[in-house]
């Protein structure tokens, strides 16, 4: 068949389908062809979602379409195929065995609401550029603080991710506790705590020996008289302290730092507290799981991950800081090119980031659709099914690291450390080949399986059937 004979017989069949969408949705009046192609996206979306428990959390074969823009653009049927491919791709966090990682499946209203994020473009650099957007960031951060105790003077500013609104909560605490130019300040955190902040304290350019852990009791949790004694000696070699950070939901097992007792301490030695409540800040917001964060409020920072429990789509993370002013202290460099903020000061002089998608608008849609007894149910559904995996476990055979949220842990209580490597690697095969897929972290020296109950998809039958082969697993270990 010649060129010309394929063309017109592809015409011929294909009259609609082979055509260019405009590239710019028409602003004189509904343009039918963003419609349509917005309809076949999102029904091929839909579609993604409802199959999602035919095959398993991870792709068998994954096939990138080409990368390159073609010499001409490329029609709604050939963007949509190749939009396929990489979803076929694609990890599936909606598969009721997705129990791996702190990404949950999406919320519905959080995925509209990305699509509504996206056509408005707006930017939470300045307020001229989103006027309604930026107050409603401010406002729902405000929110926020209050559900977890702040003072009225509190305020919050969103970044894509924990790691950078943690960087930013050192970088807001090292110029307010006046360490701007100090590269000796120290910063503590318990040995369970996240590794972005070490990258912090690379990025902020302080020694290699400025974040310092403390070990942790049984319960994972940061054990007081071990800060105690590096604060002493600490200020026997005269460095400063810049922050103390406490985890709230740690990452392996979900412990919870004793955040009265360290407010108290950080009260009376005019500490910083920074609690990294990536994970357990969102139960704070629950009557029912509230009770475990005593002590909260009285942080000077706090980094919360509506995007780990919640459902709301990535990124979601708010920096929540006690003085709201601080914010600016740390990031204000003025924007000649802007106009004055209307509200306090421009979104672009509250963090690191300068242009900034509207997360926000995920996230407040997210929390509206599920209202107050919706946030609670998908919380404690969490915790409920910890609770009843924990009891399905082999406790003579597994050794259990786990906390009061969703987090779960375990490896063999026999075995040397290769033969426990090896059945971490083995089980986890295991468990993928049944559609079940947890983590292997390393910790406390000794590869485990981890389990995060965030998917409200899982059912007690999934449950039962992870328990039976976990208990399983360990024959043949001595
Ligand atoms: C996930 C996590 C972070 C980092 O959040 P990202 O959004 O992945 O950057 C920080 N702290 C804790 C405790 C976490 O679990």
């Amino acid at each position: 068949m010649n060129v010309v004979d394929r063309e017109s017989l592809v015409g011929h069949l294909k009259p609609a389908t082979t055509e260019l969408l405009a590239p710019f949705a028409s602003p004189q009046g509904l343009d039918p062809d963003l419609e349509r192609f917005l309809h076949a996206t999102a029904s091929q979306l839909c579609r993604w979602l409802g199959h999602a428990s035919s095959g398993g959390p991870l792709p068998n074969l994954s096939v990138l379409p080409a990368v390159a823009p073609e010499p001409d653009g490329l029609g709604m049927d050939r963007l949509l195929e190749d939009l396929q491919q990489v979803m076929d791709g694609s990890f599936q966090p909606s598969h009721p065995g997705s129990l791996a990682h702190l990404d949950p499946p999406p919320l519905t209203a959080s995925i509209a609401a990305d699509l509504i994020c996206a056509g408005l473009n707006n930017n939470l650099l300045a307020e001229e550029l989103s006027p309604s957007l930026s107050r409603l960031e401010r406002q729902l951060c405000g929110w926020f603080c209050s559900r977890l105790g702040l003072p009225d003077s509190a305020g919050g500013v969103a970044a894509s991710g924990g790691s950078l609104s943690n960087l930013n909560a050192l970088v807001v605490a090292r110029q307010a506790v006046g360490l701007a130019q100090n590269p000796d300040a120290v910063v503590f955190a318990s040995i369970d705590a996240h590794v972005s902040l070490a990258k912090a304290v690379r990025v902020m350019g302080l020694r290699d020996d400025a974040l310092q852990m403390i070990p942790v009791d049984d319960n994972g949790c940061l054990q007081l008289d071990g800060l105690e004694e590096r604060l002493q000696a600490l200020r026997l070699q005269h460095r400063p302290c810049l922050a103390v950070v406490a985890t709230a939901g740690t990452t392996v097992r979900g412990a919870i730092d004793p955040l009265q007792a360290l407010a108290e301490l950080c009260a009376r030695e005019q500490l910083w507290l920074h609690v990294d409540a990536a994970i357990g800040g969102v139960f704070a917001l629950a009557e029912a799981t509230a009770p475990m964060f005593e002590g909260l409020g009285q942080a000077q920072s706090i980094t919360v991950n509506p995007q780990k429990v919640l459902g709301i789509t990535k990124t979601s993370s708010l920096l929540l800081v006690a003085e709201r002013k601080a914010l600016a202290d740390a990031f204000a460099t003025g924007l000649p090119y802007m106009e004055p903020a209307w509200g306090e000061s421009h979104g672009g002089e509250q963090g690191l980031q300068g242009t900034r998608p509207a997360e926000v608008l995920k996230l407040w849609l997210g929390l509206r659709q599920l209202g107050e007894s919706g946030i609670a149910a998908v919380l404690s559904a969490a915790v409920d099914r910890r609770r009843i995996l924990q009891g399905q476990l082999d406790h003579d055979r597994l050794r259990l690291r786990t906390g009061p949220l969703h987090l779960l842990a375990v490896r063999p209580v026999r075995g040397d450390q290769a033969a426990i490597e090896g059945w971490s690697l083995h089980t986890r095969q295991r468990l993928l080949d049944h559609q079940l897929m947890l983590s292997r972290p390393l910790y406390e020296g000794a590869y485990h399986l981890k389990a995060v109950l965030g998917n409200p998809h899982t059912q007690a039958d999934h449950l039962h059937q992870l328990a039976e082969i976990l208990n399983a697993s360990t024959a043949g270990l001595h």
